[in-house]
């Protein structure tokens, strides 16, 4: 059999938040109070995703979830929840991980240590992508785009990326390269093969990458790829209808990122777009086999 790339979509944890954080149309003052301000049992229930690679040449865990103190015996504990994440935070993700679900638990399932990990992605520095990295931390690198580190001195993310969630944790910071991909031009080929690209996708955050997992070829029609778009948006409806989500940073970048999404989920080349938050997309594997190269 030939060599193949596997992803793995892995729910990690859940959070339940305000329709408007999926189909909000860009953000504002009221977008902002009903994402506060919802009560629970009218709030909508996301996964929150982390993709496992096999890649031949690496193994790769794009983010990382929730963590488990935030839901210490698997069930929504708005105590323990205030306990990681700042009370405006508790008070729109209302975070919950199922025992067995926290990345650490799942990749100890499949008999994965942490060390074992070659690269751990962290397409932007959010809670719900970064709040787990402390259970992957001895991986061999952990890697985050330069331009998300820098601005999350800005007050925005400040408010949005509580620093000590990832505080110590030996990131390296890479930077995109001019590139033919994305709405910025910017990508960075994480192997140097062609087979995955963290492409900066602004709008939700300056720094957010999705990531195109390909088959390293060149000709457009040989080319298979699926692409993880993280939070750049949703839901398919956010392409499909133009409907920008309702949490990010700049609407105009956000509407331009999830045009180009439309455009990758239009290609003939493309086997699948998955976000990070779809609730109608279960965990499952998904595979893109290789060409056979002459050894
Ligand atoms: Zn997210």
């Amino acid at each position: 059999m030939g060599k193949s790339i596997r992803i793995h979509l892995l729910h990690c944890g859940y959070m339940q938040v305000s329709e408007s954080v999926v189909l909000g149309d860009g953000r504002s003052l009221k977008n902002a109070a009903r994402q506060l301000m919802t009560k629970t049992e009218q709030r909508v229930t996301l996964p929150v995703c982390a993709f496992l690679i096999e890649h031949p040449d690496a193994l790769i865990l794009v983010d990382t979830g929730w963590c488990r103190d935030i839901s210490p015996k698997g069930v929504y504990d708005p105590a323990a929840v205030k306990k990681v994440l700042p009370a405006h935070l508790a008070a729109v993700y209302q975070p919950y991980v199922p025992e067995g679900m926290a990345i650490h638990e799942q990749l100890a399932a499949r008999g994965i240590r942490p060390e074992d990990l070659d690269i751990v992605l962290l397409t932007h520095l959010d809670p719900d992508h970064v709040a787990g990295i402390r259970h992957v931390k001895n991986a061999k690198r952990i890697l985050v785009a330069e331009d998300e580190y820098f601005w999350n001195c800005r007050f925005v993310y400040q408010a949005r990326q509580p620093k000590k969630l990832f505080e110590g944790i030996p990131m390296e910071r890479f930077w995109y390269r001019g590139s033919d991909m994305g709405t910025n031009r910017w990508s960075y080929d994480l192997l140097e093969d062609n087979t995955i690209h963290c492409v900066n996708i602004p709008g939700h955050t300056d720094g957010l990458f999705s990531v195109i997992v390909q088959n390293g070829e060149l000709l457009e029609h040989k080319r298979k790829f699926a692409l993880l778009t993280s939070d750049a948006a949703y839901v398919p409806k956010n392409w499909e209808e133009d409907i920008v989500p309702g949490l990010g940073f700049d609407v105009t970048l956000q509407r331009k990122g999830i045009r180009w999404i439309k455009e990758q989920a239009a290609m003939d080349s493309c086997v699948g777009v998955f976000t990070s938050h779809d609730p109608e997309v279960q965990p499952q594997t998904i595979e893109i086999p290789l060409p056979d190269r002459e050894p």
